[in-house]
């Protein structure tokens, strides 16, 4: 039986029978003290294992030429940016990856948040912890023009969410491979930025991205006006971002993932920004489906049939 390593925290909780059927199939260690691994954790057990299924954990370079028997990464979730992809195709390792599932639950994230932030949801409630009463002054999404980077899986169905809670709200989008999008105007970049009350960020990490958000795209937003990041951190300049907060020309932003995770800067100090632990997708159904794609993956290569689910370009023959 091929030896499976899961590097993802608490596999099996959502849906033990997933966990069952895995170890039907292979010889399965959990990470068992859920901690998130590092280099040298991955150093230390990957040596003889076959098949790793992963969360956002880096999988680098170093641990990848540890591994001499890998031949399949499966990532629980969407972006691969935590993958040394060169590293992978080098070696030939196959990737599977369950690019559905998260855009169940992270565009319903993403609109909580719009919500929570232009009510001023947390804000009063962390005043109310502290015996404080304090009323801040809210806004209706139907006054405000909103700017969607990135119209993907994630990004179209926000869209969706807000024109069906505030048809009449207006919506931009910017996405250099989308000619159109449904409910929203395209524009470039700049004027996004320049124009939107709230920007909200829905694409993925890679060399073209990292670094995307700095200091000048967020300097040139409205004042007042509010960021949402769901997508990756290293797409946003924390530092840059801070300062925006700190000066209160950002009126406030919401903040789910992070260049370093966990996450324990600065921007968590900031009552006008709202953080959060990149729990974006992190629901039970959606964690449940997951788990079950995964497993269905798996088999699919132990059995030699074709995968369900491979990430492009990273497509290799079966165990
Ligand atoms: P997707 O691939 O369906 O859509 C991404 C979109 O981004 C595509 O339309 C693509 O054309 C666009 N894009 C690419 N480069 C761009 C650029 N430079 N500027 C603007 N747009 C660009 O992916 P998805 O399922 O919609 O997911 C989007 C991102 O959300 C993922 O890459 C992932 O990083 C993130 N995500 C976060 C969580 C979470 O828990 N917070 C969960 C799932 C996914």
């Amino acid at each position: 039986m091929p030896n499976i390593l899961v590097s993802n925290i608490s596999f099996g909780v959502a849906s033990p029978e997933s966990l069952t059927k895995l170890r039907s199939l292979a010889n399965v260690v959990l990470n068992e003290k859920s901690i998130r691994f590092t280099d040298q954790d991955f150093i230390e057990k990957i040596s003889n294992v076959d098949i790793l299924i992963a969360g956002t954990e880096k999988i680098t370079r170093s641990a990848i030429e540890v591994a001499k028997n890998l031949k399949l990464i499966v990532r629980i979730g969407v972006g691969v940016d935590n993958i040394d992809l060169d590293c992978a195709l080098e070696n030939k390792i196959s990737i599977c990856y369950t690019p559905e599932a998260p855009s169940e639950s992270v565009p319903e994230f993403t609109l909580s948040l719009i919500l929570n932030l232009i009510k001023g949801i947390s804000v009063s409630d962390r005043k109310m912890h502290k015996k404080n009463w304090h009323r801040p002054m809210g806004r209706m999404l139907s006054s405000m023009k909103i700017g969607i980077v990135g119209v993907g899986k994630i990004g179209s169905k926000v869209i969706r969410l807000i024109k069906s809670i505030s048809p009449g709200t207006e919506i931009l989008f910017y996405d250099p491979y989308l000619e159109s999008a449904e409910q929203a105007l395209k524009c470039g970049i700049e004027q996004l930025f320049r124009e939107s009350d709230i920007v909200s960020l829905h694409l993925p990490l890679n060399d073209q991205t990292g670094g995307l958000v700095d200091g000048g795209l967020l300097s040139s937003m409205k004042k007042e006006s509010y960021l949402i990041n769901t997508s990756r951190g290293g797409i946003v300049d924390e530092a840059a971002l801070y300062q925006s907060l700190k000066n209160n020309h950002l009126a406030g932003a919401a903040i789910d993932v992070f260049e370093n995770e966990p996450y324990h800067g600065p921007l968590a100090e900031l009552d006008n920004c709202l953080t959060t632990s990149h729990i974006g997708s992190l629901t039970q159904e959606v964690r449940a489906l997951m788990e079950e794609q995964v497993v269905e993956d798996i088999e699919s290569f132990i059995c030699g049939q074709p995968f369900i689910r491979p990430l492009d370009g990273f497509n290799f023959c079966g165990y």
